[in-house]
């Protein structure tokens, strides 16, 4: 299958980073998507950054990156992604919303092109369902952050077709991302044990057995955990950690994947981690 216009939605922190990476590894022209023209603006503004820093780090000519940066269109218009050979979705973690979403890019996209979610945890089964080429459907799930991580977990739904499969994890490899299959199961592999790992974290502090600062510091120098877990769960925000939770929960029906109610706590305020300015830390 021959890719040149890559559609991505969503311009949040993991869709713009995937718009980058799939513009500068991949050379792809990128139409990238959301309701939101600040966050597209932002989005764009994020991807600058970054091109600009490997430029300061002499890892990218400054010719390239503006050849990089004028690859990524923004637009509000989702029809816009008729022209698309590949798209990703990267909107919000909420089930009724990517719903609709893979509803509408299913009637605008051509029927023989592969719409990929970069979902945390929903089943690759339930959202190919809401369309009608649920073989073309797949779990293409990026790290966060998106240039720097190296892994890409791709999620096979029951009716994804090896075809599907195959040039998913081509593309992956053009990214420069090692691809690592998992089975459709809520969370898949690394949302599974990682996420209730910070839950955890969490009600540690709810309960009391230590703060914020020590939990982190046990886990680092303990556990030899590159970030602590509280930190890390300020970096990929607090709703979306509480939303996979949420969806583990709903699909095992163990209480071990209850989420912890100070992790609620905070979302209901407004405490998302980074994004928000407030999590655990002050940013
Ligand atoms: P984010 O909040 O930074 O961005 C979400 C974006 O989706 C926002 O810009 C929002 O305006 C946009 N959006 C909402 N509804 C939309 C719609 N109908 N059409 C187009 N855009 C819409 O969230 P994020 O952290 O980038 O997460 C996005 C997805 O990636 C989620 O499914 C999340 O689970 C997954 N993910 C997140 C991480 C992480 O560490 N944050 C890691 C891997 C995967």
């Amino acid at each position: 299958m021959n890719i040149r216009s890559f559609g991505v939605i969503g311009a949040g922190q993991m869709g713009g980073g995937i718009a980058q990476v799939a513009a500068a590894a991949g050379g792809l022209n990128i139409i990238l998507v959301d309701v939101s023209q600040e966050m597209l603006d932002k989005g764009k503004k994020v991807i600058a950054g970054n091109l600009e820093k490997m430029v300061a780090k002499g890892k990218m000519a400054a010719d390239e990156k503006e050849a990089v940066l004028n690859r990524i269109v923004t637009t509000t218009d989702m029809n816009r992604l008729a022209e698309a050979d590949f798209v990703v979705e990267a909107a919000t973690e909420r089930e009724d919303l990517k719903f609709q979403i893979f509803r509408n890019i299913d009637a605008i996209c051509r029927p023989e092109i592969i719409l990929a979610s970069n979902t945390s945890s929903i089943p690759i089964g339930r959202i190919a369902a809401q369309t009608k080429r649920p073989d073309k459907i797949i779990g293409m799930h990026f790290m966060n952050p998106v240039p720097v991580m190296k892994l890409v977990e791709i999620i096979r739904g029951i009716a994804t077709s090896d075809e599907t499969y195959n040039t998913t994890k081509t593309l992956t490899e053009s990214f420069q991302k090692t691809p690592v299959e998992a089975n459709d199961f809520p969370g898949f592999i690394l949302n599974r044990i990682l996420i209730p790992m910070i839950n955890e974290a969490i009600f540690t502090l709810y309960h009391g057995v230590g703060s914020v600062e020590g939990i982190d510091a046990a886990m680092k120098l303990g556990a030899n955990q590159p970030m602590g877990p509280l930190e890390l769960a300020d970096l990929i925000g607090l709703d979306t950690i509480l939303a996979i939770m949420e969806t583990l929960f709903a699909g095992f029906k163990d209480s071990k994947y209850r989420p912890c109610p100070l992790l609620r706590k905070y979302v209901e305020a407004g405490w998302l981690g980074r994004k928000t300015g407030k999590g655990f830390y002050q940013y």
